[in-house]
């Protein structure tokens, strides 16, 4: 297929990599960032898109977006795929939606778990909004970049999927960490909880598969001094995002705000600003009650 990447920064780039070596004809753009080996730079990201079967971006927000989707919806042909991958807010993915079709073109919005590594060794999960046929037809792409992709219905549905699954994990983690913070103040050995919540009804991903507990558990960021994994500040963002929504739909998200708000003192306040979102556990060890 020819392929147009615009967005080539730490996912961008392993994703362009990776179609490019899986015998694709990728074109690329960035403001900033080099291309990837494999990967044929375009000056624009409008040249990078112009005659190609599919266009995908992964950028910043939704405000990007919307201005690179302003520039490359011209440039493209009627029946070619509009992917984009990034994580931005609903109303950005459905208004994006909106201005590819009406030019004729198959939008989906496809945002991505799985992170830098994912991104890296193609085993990133998909989660995807907008119509079948633009779905089978992006098939064979996401089987390269990822090992999982979810159609989840209509545009914008794919940004719902994963706005909805951060805000669990945010909220899961944090409770996570103010668990293992009061069982330390309990006399409660941390292994000890860890073996009675890894297998009761207080399990989670955040629990078995990312461990906040340093030395407890399979492998996690916090056996590496909290280095990102996935950074506090992705979170926040993602937190934001599912606040956003839930105004605009007026649903009740009142465990999701606390998230949101726990993660900006964190991050804005304190010192998580680039450190994992697991580091939440060192915060509430070395907190004092007033
Ligand atoms: P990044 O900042 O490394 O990359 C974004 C790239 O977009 C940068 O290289 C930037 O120069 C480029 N860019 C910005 N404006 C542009 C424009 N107008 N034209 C062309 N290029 C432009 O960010 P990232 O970590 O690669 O994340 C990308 C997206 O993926 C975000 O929406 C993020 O929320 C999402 N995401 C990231 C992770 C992660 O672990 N990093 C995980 C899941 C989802």
């Amino acid at each position: 297929m020819k392929i147009g990447f615009i967005g080539l920064g730490n996912m961008g780039a392993p994703m362009a990599a990776n179609l490019a070596a899986a015998g694709h004809d990728v074109t690329g753009f960035d403001l900033a960032a080099p291309v990837p080996e494999g990967v044929t730079a375009a000056d624009s990201a409008a040249e990078a898109a112009a005659g190609r079967d599919v266009a995908i971006t992964m950028l910043p927000n939704g405000d990007i977006l919307r201005h690179v989707a302003a520039e490359i919806v011209p440039a493209m042909e009627p029946g070619a795929v509009f992917l984009d991958c990034s994580t931005v807010d609903v109303d950005s993915a459905r208004a994006v939606a909106d201005m590819a079709e009406a030019a004729g073109l198959r939008p989906l919005d496809a945002p991505v778990s799985g992170g830098i590594s994912g991104a890296a060794a193609g085993t990133l999960t998909f989660m995807v909004g907008g119509a079948e046929d633009a779905f089978a037809e992006a098939r064979p792409l996401f089987d390269i970049m990822g090992q999982k992709a979810v159609h989840c219905g209509p545009s914008g549905n794919g940004q719902a999927a994963k706005i909805c699954n951060n805000m669990i994990l945010g909220a899961t983690m944090i409770v996570t960490c103010e668990a293992f913070a009061l069982a330390d103040r309990l006399g409660l050995e941390r292994q000890a909880m860890y073996d009675v919540v890894s297998t009761s009804s207080g399990q989670s991903w955040s629990m078995t598969t990312y461990c906040p507990a340093p030395g407890i558990g399979p492998t996690s960021p916090a056996d590496n001094g909290y280095t990102p994994g996935f950074a506090a500040d992705l979170m926040l963002k993602d937190l934001r995002l599912a606040q956003q929504a839930a105004e605009t739909a007026d649903a009740d998200t009142p465990i999701g705000r606390a998230a949101l708000n726990l993660y900006a003192q964190f991050v804005e306040a304190e010192d998580g600003a680039g450190k994992d979102f697991s580091a939440m556990l060192p915060r509430f060890e070395s907190r004092r009650r007033g």
